[in-house]
C-alpha cells in the first residue's frame, strides 16, 4: 500500500508512524529527544523515517513532521518554541536535505486537529477547535474543511492565552498563561504546590515520590486518582474546570460546532472532560440562549498528530505542491 510517515514531536520524545490513505497506523518507530539540542532533535527524526521507511513495502511518498513549535505559514521556519530549543530554525531546509522525500512540516496540534477532522471525532464540524493537553497547551482550528494557519502560521496557539493577571511564569516568557492551569506541567505543579503545604493531605500523593514534594509529576497524579485518593482527584477535575472555562472563552471568539481534546491529559478520560462540560456550561456567554459546542475526546488518541502530519503531505503530493 502507498504510505506516508508521519512525524510527532513533543518535548521529549520524537514519534514517528507509516500512514495510509484511511489514517491507518500501520507500524510506529520513536526516540528519545534527550539533550533537547536543535541537531539531536533532527537526527532523531531522520532516524524514525529510515526505521520506518526500511519497514514500509514501497517508499513512503513523504514524511509530515508536526513539532511543537510555531511555524511560519511556509513551514519552513520554526520561528520560536516554548518547550524546545528552536528559534529561527531552517527546519525544512535541514530535513529536506537529508530525506529526500516530499516534506509537509507544521505545528503539532494543527496536525493533530487536521486528523481528529479527517478520520476522527470532528469528521463533519463546520468549525472544529482542537485542544492538546500535555507539556503545554496545543491548539489547531479546521475551518470548512481548511487547516487555519494565521496571517504568519502562528493561529490557534491559546495556550498562551493569559488567564490569570500576574499568574505563573509560562515558558513562553509571560505569566499566567491557560496552559500553565490545563496541561499535564500545570497538574504536576499544583500537585507539588499542595503537597509543599499541606503534606498531611497530600500524604497519598507524597508517598509515591518518597515524600519529595519536588519530584511529583501528572503520572503520579493520575496514578494516585486511578487509586482513589481524593486529593489527586480533586486536582485533576480542577485542570478540567480551567480547560471548560478556556473553552467558553474560545466559544465567544470562534464559535466552533465540536472542541476535540487531545494529549497525554486526555487520557484521563472524563475524569478531565466531565468538570470541563461542567464549567463550559456554567461559563458559556450567553448560555441557555444559543448553543455550544461539543466537548469531545480525540478519537486517534496520542496518534492524532503524527496521523495528521502524514496526511498533510499525502494531500500536498497529490494536488502537486510537495516539496522536497
Ligand atoms: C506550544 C504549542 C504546542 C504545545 C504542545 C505549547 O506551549 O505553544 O505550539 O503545540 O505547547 O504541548
Ligand atoms: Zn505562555
Amino acid at each position: 500500500v502507498a504510505t506516508a510517515v508521519g512525524v510527532d514531536i513533543g518535548g521529549t520524545k520524537v514519534a514517528g508512524g507509516l500512514v495510509t490513505g484511511e489514517g491507518t497506523v500501520l507500524a510506529t518507530a520513536r526516540r528519545g529527544t534527550p539533550g533537547g539540542s536543535p541537531a539531536e532533535t533532527e537526527d532523531a527524526i531522520v532516524a524514525v523515517v529510515e526505521e520506518l521507511a526500511a519497514a514500509a513495502d514501497r517508499p513512503p511518498l513523504g514524511v509530515g513532521v508536526g513539532a511543537a513549535g510555531w511555524f511560519d505559514r511556509t513551514g519552513d521556519t520554526v520561528l520560536f518554541s516554548p518547550h524546545l530549543a528552536w528559534r529561527g530554525t531552517t527546519l525544512r531546509r535541514d530535513l529536506a536535505r537529508r530525506l529526500r522525500l516530499p516534506l509537509w512540516v507544521g505545528n503539532d496540534a494543527d496536525a493533530a486537529a487536521w486528523a481528529e477532522y479527517r478520520f476522527g471525532a470532528a469528521r463533519g464540524a463546520q468549525l472544529a477547535l482542537m485542544i492538546t493537553l500535555g507539556t503545554g497547551i496545543g491548539g489547531g482550528i479546521v475551518l470548512g474543511g481548511r487547516l487555519q494557519r494565521g496571517a504568519h502560521g502562528v493561529a490557534g496557539e491559546w495556550g498562551h492565552m493569559r488567564v490569570v493577571p500576574d499568574g505563573r511564569l509560562c515558558a513562553c516568557g509571560n505569566r499566567g498563561c491557560w496552559e500553565q492551569y490545563a496541561s499535564g506541567t500545570a497538574l504536576a505543579q499544583t500537585a507539588r504546590e499542595v503537597a509543599l503545604n499541606s503534606p498531611a493531605a497530600a500524604a497519598g500523593l507524597l508517598e509515591r515520590v518518597a515524600g519529595r514534594a519536588d519530584a511529583l509529576t501528572g503520572e503520579d497524579v493520575a496514578q494516585a486518582a486511578a487509586a482513589g485518593d481524593a486529593l489527586a482527584r480533586e486536582l485533576i477535575a480542577e485542570v478540567g474546570h480551567w480547560l471548560g472555562q478556556g473553552i467558553a472563552d474560545l466559544a465567544a471568539v470562534l464559535d466552533p460546532d465540536v472542541v476535540v481534546i487531545g494529549g497525554g491529559v486526555s487520557a484521563l478520560g472524563d475524569a478531565v472532560l466531565g468538570p470541563a462540560r461542567e464549567r463550559l456550561e456554567r461559563a458559556l456567554p450567553g448560555r441557555g440562549f444559543r448553543p455550544g459546542p461539543v466537548v469531545v475526546a480525540a478519537a486517534l488518541g496520542p496518534q492524532a498528530g503524527l496521523v495528521g502530519a502524514a496526511d498533510l503531505v499525502r494531500l500536498e503530493v497529490a494536488a502537486g505542491t510537495g516539496r522536497d
